[in-house]
């Protein structure tokens, strides 16, 4: 008899053992199946302790949703529809897997190679007022001391070294403040824009509470500023075209076609908005961030025009043309405001998109020389005087990028804003 025909018929004694043999396997099969489903259980849990402390870390930098006294105010707003704030034009943007692998793929020259250069500033700077009534000093991205007619406004303060929920996550700093916080000089106003982390900076509006007497906001985002500590009397919310004045400043909350949102959960429900700040001699407009619209034809109508514009230039892409200007787009705009001289923000601090880092404002030379707009180009620190605007120097690298034909980044919706 061969043995495989023995295994085939099979004695009682073999089939015991094949029995035995069997559950043997199942057992360490069971054994098995409860080792990894222990594992898996192990990594859920680490997951879910990791995602505690991570929310744990940023939950007092979120900030707050609105109360319902509050809420009741924003239904009241021409721009809130269906629970949210929300543009009057359409926002086309790419599929989010899309997004996803051009931003694995990265971008050449993102970041700078080493910390940009500054021109570093103390209180005593401050003390001279400017002879014109109107200085601008950049403290990078969208950050402004505005010095007009003998008032401070502050403008989008982000001190911190990232701008993110996070201290030691999230897109770093190009450069340090060119003004540590502490040296800042006395302050009429802080001024934002909207909500998002490379505008409103937890910590720095911490830093700034008890030493500045007025935060004027777009609606909605005074909830986050009271959850911080920010006393109530000191917040001032505005829609669009609706205005306060702080002394003898006024300012003016006019539209701007963006979002906002600092969780993934509170997408658009708090407003977003440009500011005019108009004086007794002086007014400027300050973009915060916004795409092409053609309400900026009525600000300029109505307030127009400026003796100086601060327009963002950077964060761009054809995949989110609605969310953004562009240089060439940001050119347009100031026509559009009627602006006297462009002073671009918005670039330079952060990287948040997939340009080099120095392409805004390359490209944006090309489209001020074509449309003859005149611009500055100051680095971080310095500061200018619209009166007698500086001849713009490349203080950046040369370095590669792409031209407006190359990678053209035009908002939808809109008759040809080229
Ligand atoms: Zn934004
Ligand atoms: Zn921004």
């Amino acid at each position: 008899m061969l043995p495989g025909q023995t295994n085939q018929e099979g004695s009682p004694l073999n089939e015991q053992a094949l029995r035995g043999a069997g559950k043997g396997r199942q057992r360490s099969r069971r054994r098995r199946r409860a080792r990894i489903l222990r594992g898996l259980g192990y990594l859920v849990g680490l997951l879910m302790l990791a995602a505690l402390i991570l929310g744990g870390l940023a939950w007092r930098s979120c900030g707050a949703a609105a109360t319902e006294s509050q809420l009741a105010l924003h239904r009241r707003s021409p721009q809130y529809r269906a629970g949210r704030f929300a543009n009057r034009l359409p926002t086309t943007q790419a599929g989010f897997f899309a997004i996803l692998r051009r931003w694995l793929s990265g971008a050449a020259h993102s970041e700078p190679d080493k910390p940009l250069a500054v021109v570093s500033r103390r209180a005593a700077d401050f003390s001279n007022p400017p002879k014109s009534g109107l200085r601008l000093t950049w403290l990078g991205h969208s950050s402004l001391l505005i010095e007009i007619d003998g008032r401070r406004v502050l403008t989008d303060p982000v001190f911190s070294e990232r701008c993110s929920p996070w201290t030691f996550y999230g897109p770093r700093r190009f450069h340090p403040p060119p003004i540590p916080l502490e040296e800042l000089p006395a302050l009429d106003l802080v001024l934002i824009s909207h909500d998002h982390y490379d505008h409103l900076d937890y910590r720095t509006i911490v830093a700034l509470n008890e030493r500045v007497p007025r935060f004027v906001v777009p609606l909605g985002v005074g909830a986050h500023l009271a959850y911080w500590g920010v006393a109530q009397e000191k917040i001032i919310e505005r829609d669009w075209w609706q205005s306060t004045d702080v002394a003898d400043l006024r300012l003016i909350a006019t539209p701007a076609r963006h979002f906002s949102g600092r969780t993934l959960w509170d997408r658009d429900r708090t407003l977003w908005a440009s500011w005019v700040i108009a004086g007794p001699r002086h007014r400027v407009y300050f973009s915060g961030d916004t795409a092409m619209l053609p309400q900026f034809t009525e600000i300029g109508k109505r307030y127009g025009p400026f003796d100086a514009t601060m327009i963002e230039v950077g964060a761009y892409n054809a995949m989110w043309p609605d969310v953004h200007l562009g240089p060439e787009q940001a050119v347009q705009a100031h026509l559009m405001v009627r602006g006297r001289l462009l002073f671009p923000i918005h670039w330079g601090t952060f990287n948040l998109a997939l340009h080099a880092w120095t392409e805004p404002v390359e490209r944006l030379a090309v489209a001020a020389t074509k449309y003859g707009v005149r611009w500055v180009s100051p680095r971080p620190g310095q500061w200018i005087e619209p009166a007698v605007p500086p001849a713009v120097q490349a203080w950046w690298p040369k370095l590669p990028f792409k031209t407006v034909a190359e990678d053209p980044v035009f908002s939808s919706g809109l008759q040809d804003s080229r």
